[in-house]
């Protein structure tokens, strides 16, 4: 089903899902299982499951280096098949432009539209780690937006190389990211609520927001959203704290702010034990009151581990 059929269900109830990222290469998916199992009883009626971008590794061949490109975390469409078919539960592919070609999206649609994937995120990627600005893979798209078209047209049987009149298209339901703090590369938030409503404009039908740790943020860029003709669900994607080094690296990664109270809490701690708690129990008053402001879903970065994620929810749900 399609999220935002979910969404209408609902009958603004706020609904609880996540966000997972598949195992490092040679893992097993085990572990993924177990992370998810605890979650069940929160009922999601959707699953996200990211997509890594490919990056350069060097082999050492007898002291010389073979500079190769590989993808660390494959298996984003398997996952979703093997989740929504063991869960019975609805998962929602990550969709990136850097490192695909159109045609490759293409196919990644097409097997989608077989196993029954009816939700898909849409979403650029970053920048490779060597690289300073995003730079589109040769034959792929430069911008969400363009991929956002894309998947809109397969909806209407427009491939890339043809048209094919069928009464079997693909009718997905298509989400894109959007950020309370602005998108990192964005001259202002403004000229970046603007990008996403030209997403918007062409058919992404929902927007799940980029982690934030003060709900003004939120509040406040859904109104300015509103303000700007943008109708579509804005699902709030929020992460709890879980070591000390977070206070660095989300940032620096996310470019997103950390409030005084809550950087104090962590710096007061003893340990990441310490740390993992203050990050539930922010978390908790966060998603209390984003339930209270009538939020359609919670989604939660899991970043694979459950445990803070269930002590979160066992309040809020
Ligand atoms: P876009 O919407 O294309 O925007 C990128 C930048 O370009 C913005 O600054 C925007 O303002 C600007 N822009 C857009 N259109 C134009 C235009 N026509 N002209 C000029 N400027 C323009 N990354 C992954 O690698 N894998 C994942 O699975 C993943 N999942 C994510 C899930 C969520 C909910 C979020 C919020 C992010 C996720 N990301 C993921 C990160 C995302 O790929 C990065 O934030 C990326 O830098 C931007 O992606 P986007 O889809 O927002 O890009």
């Amino acid at each position: 089903m399609k999220v935002t059929e979910h969404i209408k269900n609902a009958k603004g109830e706020t609904l609880f899902s996540f966000e997972i990222i598949p195992p490092v290469k040679g893992k097993s998916i085990q572990e993924l299982y177990d992370n998810i199992d605890p979650l069940m009883e929160f009922e999601p009626p959707f699953i996200d499951v990211t997509t890594s971008r490919e990056e350069y590794v060097y082999i050492d061949r007898d002291g010389l280096f073979d500079k190769r490109l590989t993808r660390m975390r494959p298996g984003t469409l398997g996952i979703c098949a093997s989740i929504k078919h063991k869960y019975d539960v609805d998962t929602v592919p990550h969709v990136l432009c850097g490192g695909f070609t159109k045609e490759e999206t293409e196919y990644l649609l097409v097997d989608c539209h077989y196993l029954g994937i009816d939700n898909v995120m849409a979403l650029r990627g970053d920048a490779m780690k060597e690289e300073q600005y995003f730079e589109p893979t040769n034959g792929g798209h430069k911008y969400a937006s363009d991929l956002v078209k894309q998947i809109q047209g397969l909806n209407r049987g427009e491939y890339l190389h043809e048209v094919i009149e069928t009464d079997n298209c693909a009718d997905f339901c298509v989400g894109v990211a959007g950020y309370p703090e602005k998108h990192m590369e964005a001259p202002s938030l403004n000229s970046d609520l603007k990008r996403l409503k030209e997403k918007v404009d062409l058919g992404a039908e929902y927007v799940v927001t980029q982690m934030f740790f003060d709900n003004k943020k939120y509040f406040d860029f859904v109104q300015a959203a509103r303000d700007m003709g943008i109708k579509v669900p804005i699902i709030p994607g929020i992460k709890p704290i879980a070591v000390k080094r977070h206070l660095q690296l989300l940032p620096q990664v996310f470019r997103v702010d950390i409030p005084e109270e809550l950087i104090e809490a962590v710096e007061g701690c003893k340990n990441n034990k310490e740390v993992r708690q203050v990050g539930i129990e922010w978390c908790i008053e966060q998603s209390k009151e984003l339930k209270a402001g009538g939020v359609p879903v919670l989604h939660y970065y899991s970043m694979g581990k459950s445990d803070n994620i269930k002590a979160i929810a066992k309040e809020v749900f």
